[in-house]
């Protein structure tokens, strides 16, 4: 299984300047070891710019090795409609975008995603094509109770009842799916849980995957929070652990690129 490396941008960077920037550091690094070593046959690479920046940079990397996410798609299946501030699943795959980021720990505290939204964002989604970027992971209070396993089984769940709704998209699962986990804790602290931890919570997650889809008994399953070029060896080296989702540290082509590299 190849692994993945994914940058998540969040609401970075500020300028079109800046964008431009961080997207020649990427491809001259990768456009150059394609040349020699196809980067796409060590780890696969994606970055998800905000939705301001995703056709410009969707459009740049076209033709490279580099996959283009939104952040996020709206929960409306409407492609368009009166949602102000809103993007359609169709509209981020019109700007380019092969995936989406969906659940993550930002989205659900600051705009309070339910259950049944993600079940129709990833609906929305997969119809429009895209692949998802699903994440889920615990908060410093449920790790301290030991409630991580329970939290992410309970998160999982929404996957389930995707699969219930609509079981035709069995048969794709795991090549349009990845599975984030993000202790929401680690994510931009530089506290990271250790390895031992992260391969126990992926095995459970690859299991309870499982447990429901029969057909899917290895889902890609990221690690992400405070990963950065020191540490990612650490979780590269552990079978559990299919990529890393980078925050902060992908921001920076060098630091994105060594992460990459400890995975290939
Ligand atoms: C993230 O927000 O998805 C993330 C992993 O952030 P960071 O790497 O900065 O912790």
């Amino acid at each position: 299984m190849q692994a993945w490396v994914i940058g998540n941008w969040k609401q970075n960077p500020a300028t079109n300047h800046d964008v431009n920037a961080l997207l020649n550091d990427l491809l001259a690094v990768t456009d150059a070891q394609a040349d020699t070593t196809p980067v796409t046959s060590r780890f696969q690479l994606m970055v998800a710019p905000s939705c301001i920046h995703l056709a410009a940079v969707s459009a740049r990397l076209k033709g490279s090795t580099i996959q283009c996410a939104a952040q996020d798609i709206s929960q409306h299946s409407a492609s368009t409609g009166a949602y102000t501030g809103d993007c359609s699943a169709q509209q981020v795959a019109d700007a380019g975008a092969t995936w989406t980021i969906l659940g993550h720990s930002e989205r659900r505290q600051y705009h309070k995603e339910s259950h049944d939204t993600l079940i129709k964002k990833l609906t929305h989604a997969f119809a429009k094509n895209l692949g998802v970027v699903f994440c889920i992971g615990e908060t410093q209070t449920q790790y301290d109770d030991q409630q991580t396993l329970n939290v992410i089984n309970d998160q999982l769940s929404v996957l389930k009842d995707l699969l219930t709704q609509q079981p035709e998209l069995l048969l794709s699962l795991s090549e349009r799916l990845i599975v984030a986990y993000e202790p929401v804790w680690a994510i931009g602290t530089g506290k990271v849980p250790t390895v031992e931890e992260v391969s126990k919570t992926h095995q459970y997650i690859k299991q309870t995957i499982a447990s429901f889809a029969k057909t899917v008994d290895n889902m890609t399953v990221l690690y992400g929070g405070s990963v950065n070029a020191s540490n990612a060896d650490s979780f590269a080296a552990d079978a559990m652990i299919d990529g890393a989702l980078v925050g902060g540290a992908s921001l920076k082509a060098e630091s994105f690129l060594a992460i990459a590299n400890a995975f290939s």
